[in-house]
Order: structure tokens, then C-alpha cells, then sequence
């Protein structure tokens, strides 16, 4: 069986893990957790704080937010539910926005929509680390003097117009499940653009006190500044992930030759109009989070499912629209309200994606595609 997904898992992990234990010091912000900040400062230019997950990055992002009962936050309808979970506790309406059919993501123009005076969030998602269109959309949260949240879950390493995702708008989350790209069981970061914002967000991480600034030899003692939670991963945890950034484009290379081999690959299935393969944007760069398809209906691509599956394959499909879920349906939304994230959803297929994919496993896959359709790999 070729399994969908699978985490990299070498000796630098299991050294740095037992390392970690080592210095009995395992719980959030010691050595690793600083290693994995110095780390990220020098590869990508920002200060992260390390989360438990993306989902608690995208938490601490509501929280900064200062979201009130009844605030609209707009987030597309095809995304996980932690988007919208994030800004749901916090008493948010959720306004769902529909996608562009090219990319999956958000649609500027259906955000422009549904813009009210009382809209506070926008949080778009950079679906497969592939760009939203930020220039269109911080411009409408510059007029409406609304904040962007980026759900860059999916992103890491990602850019637009040369700026990594995550730093445009007023927060980033990201992901380290171990789905994503670089893993650390369970984790995430927040990155936050405003310095004051920054000493908050580390407050809120740190159960609402100001023990960083403790730490850091600022203040004597440490005491309740703000209401907070305790979001703060492991240093065991942050000495996995510190394995994995060491290898970071190690890990990216391998990703994203696979990812062209099966651009490159199926290119001629598309010419036959038998599917769609992603299309990146000129302002965005691919960071070979997901390799998906796009099917001419939802029967072939259940169809193409189960033969791969029969096949030994997995290639699952990916998000049920949000507005369609029963807590969509409990917040008024019904079918038809979202055609684009209603009818894409359907098509789309994922095909197995991983570093430890091995080259005779990458060519069955495509020849199982083209067996599917009766048609022969020429090359
Ligand atoms: C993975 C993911 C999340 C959640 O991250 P966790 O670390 O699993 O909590 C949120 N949003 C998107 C778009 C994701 O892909």
C-alpha cells in the first residue's frame, strides 16, 4: 500500500530528541524552542512563537484580534475547520467567501461582497502553500480598516511577490502537524507583525503573564497581565522540529521534485482534457505542500479514487466546504450559497505526496492515472 502521507523521520531527530531529554529542561522556551527561533529568524527573517498547533497559533491570532460578540470575520467555506473554529469561540459570525476555481483560494471579489460595517477578521488560507492574492486583498482590508489574519497552515517556505506568507498580513499561522511539510507531531507558530502585538501574544501564550519578560531579565517577578492560555509545545517537540528546519531544504527539494514529476507527467491527461493540474500564479511560488488534481466531474473522480485505491494507492479528496458541515448548516448557510468551493471540492483528488516516496512508487502512481483512463505514459 502506498500510504498518502508519511513524516521524515532520520537519526538528527531521534538525537535531537534524546538530547532534549538530556537536559531535563522539557517543558516550552529552553534550548530547543530558542534554536528553532534563531533558526527560523535566519532562514525566513521573522521571530516566531512556537504554538502547540496551528489551530492554537490561529487561537492566539483571534485573541489578538480582540474579536467581540456579534465582530463578522470572513474566511473561505473550503478550508479546515480550524479557520473558523478559531473565530467561532470567540463569539465571531462567520462569513463564508467562496474561491477562485484556478487556485482554491479565497475570491477578493467575493470578499468585497460581503464587507459590512461590521466586519473586523478577514483570515484567508494559502491553500497547498500557494498564494491567496494579497495585494488585492490587503488593499480591500486597508480601506475597510479591517485585519488580516493569514491561515498559512500550508505555507511554510511559500511566497508572494517575494515576501514569505504568513508576514503580509497582521498575523500568520502556521502549521507543524504531522501532515505538513516540516512536522513536529503536533505544533504550530504564530508570527505577528507589530512589535507591541508581539509582547501580547507572548503574554497570552504564557497563561496571560509577562514571564518572557521575566526570563529575559526585564522585570523581577512575573505576574497576571492580560487573560491567557497556556500555548506553549515542549522543548522535546521543539527539538523534533529543530531536526526537521536543519533539513528543511532537503525536505523541500525532494518535495517539489516530485511535485514536477507529476506536473510534468500528466501534462499530457490535460491536454486531453481528462483533468486540470494546479496552477500557480505568477506572484506565487509552490512550496509542493499538495500535489492535487482536478476532475471533469465528482463521479470520475470517485472513480479514480477507488481504482487507485484497488491499485494500492491512496489519493484521497480533501475539504467538505465548511458551509455544508451540520455547524454550517446550524449557522443558516445551505447548498448552492457557495457554487465555486460547492463544485471544486468535488473534483478534486490528492495524490500521495512525502520525502520517503520512492522513484518506482512515483512512476506506478502516474502509470495507474493513465491506466485509469486506458491511455499510455509515451514517455
Ligand atoms: C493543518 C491546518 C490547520 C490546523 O493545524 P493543526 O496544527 O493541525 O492544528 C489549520 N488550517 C489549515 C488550512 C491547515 O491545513
Amino acid at each position: 500500500m502506498i500510504t498518502f502521507n508519511k513524516p521524515s523521520i532520520t537519526e538528527l531527530e531521534k538525537k535531537y530528541i534524546l538530547d532534549s531529554l538530556e537536559t531535563k529542561k522539557i517543558c516550552g522556551d529552553n534550548k530547543y524552542t530558542k534554536k528553532c527561533n534563531e533558526l527560523i529568524k535566519e532562514k525566513f527573517g521573522f521571530n516566531p512563537l512556537l504554538t502547540t498547533s496551528g489551530s492554537t497559533a490561529l487561537d492566539l491570532a483571534a485573541l489578538l484580534c480582540e474579536i467581540k460578540p456579534g465582530d463578522e470575520v470572513i474566511v473561505p467555506s473550503f478550508t479546515f475547520v480550524s479557520t473558523a473554529n478559531a473565530f467561532i469561540l470567540r463569539h465571531a459570525k462567520i462569513i463564508f467567501a467562496d474561491i477562485d476555481k484556478d487556485t482554491m483560494n479565497i475570491d477578493p471579489s467575493d470578499i468585497e461582497k460581503k464587507i459590512t460595517s461590521k466586519t473586523k477578521v478577514i483570515c484567508v488560507v494559502h491553500y497547498a502553500g500557494v498564494a491567496c492574492d494579497m495585494d488585492k486583498i490587503m488593499k480591500i482590508a486597508r480601506k475597510h480598516n479591517i485585519k488580516i489574519v493569514e491561515d498559512a497552515a500550508q505555507a511554510i517556505g511559500s511566497y508572494y511577490k517575494g515576501k514569505m506568507l504568513g508576514t503580509i498580513g497582521d498575523y500568520g499561522a502556521f502549521s507543524f502537524h504531522e501532515t505538513k511539510n516540516i512536522a513536529m507531531g503536533e505544533g504550530g507558530m504564530i508570527v505577528v507583525k507589530d512589535i507591541k502585538d508581539f509582547e501580547k501574544a507572548e503574554m497570552i501564550r504564557e497563561k496571560g503573564t509577562n514571564r518572557n519578560q521575566y526570563f529575559k531579565g526585564f522585570v523581577d517577578k512575573y505576574t497576571w497581565q492580560v487573560p491567557g492560555d497556556s500555548l506553549l509545545p515542549s522543548d522535546i517537540l521543539s527539538a523534533l522540529l529543530y531536526a526537521q528546519l536543519e533539513r528543511f531544504d532537503e525536505i523541500q527539494n525532494k518535495r517539489l521534485k516530485i511535485w514536477n514529476y507529476y506536473f510534468k507527467k500528466l501534462k499530457m491527461l490535460e491536454e486531453k482534457k481528462k483533468l486540470r493540474r494546479p496552477i500557480i500564479p505568477d506572484y506565487a511560488t509552490n512550496n509542493a505542500h499538495i500535489f492535487y488534481l482536478i476532475m471533469n466531474s465528482e463521479k470520475e473522480r470517485d472513480n479514480l479514487i477507488n481504482f487507485l485505491k484497488e491499485k494500492g494507492i491512496q489519493a484521497p479528496f480533501h475539504y467538505i466546504p465548511l458551509h455544508e458541515s451540520t455547524m454550517g448548516k446550524k449557522l443558516g448557510y445551505k447548498i448552492g450559497d457557495l457554487p465555486t468551493s460547492e463544485e471544486y471540492s468535488k473534483r478534486l483528488i490528492r495524490l500521495p505526496l512525502y520525502y520517503d516516496l520512492k522513484g518506482d512508487e512515483i512512476k506506478y502512481i502516474v502509470e495507474s492515472i493513465f491506466n485509469y483512463f486506458g491511455e499510455t505514459n509515451e514517455d
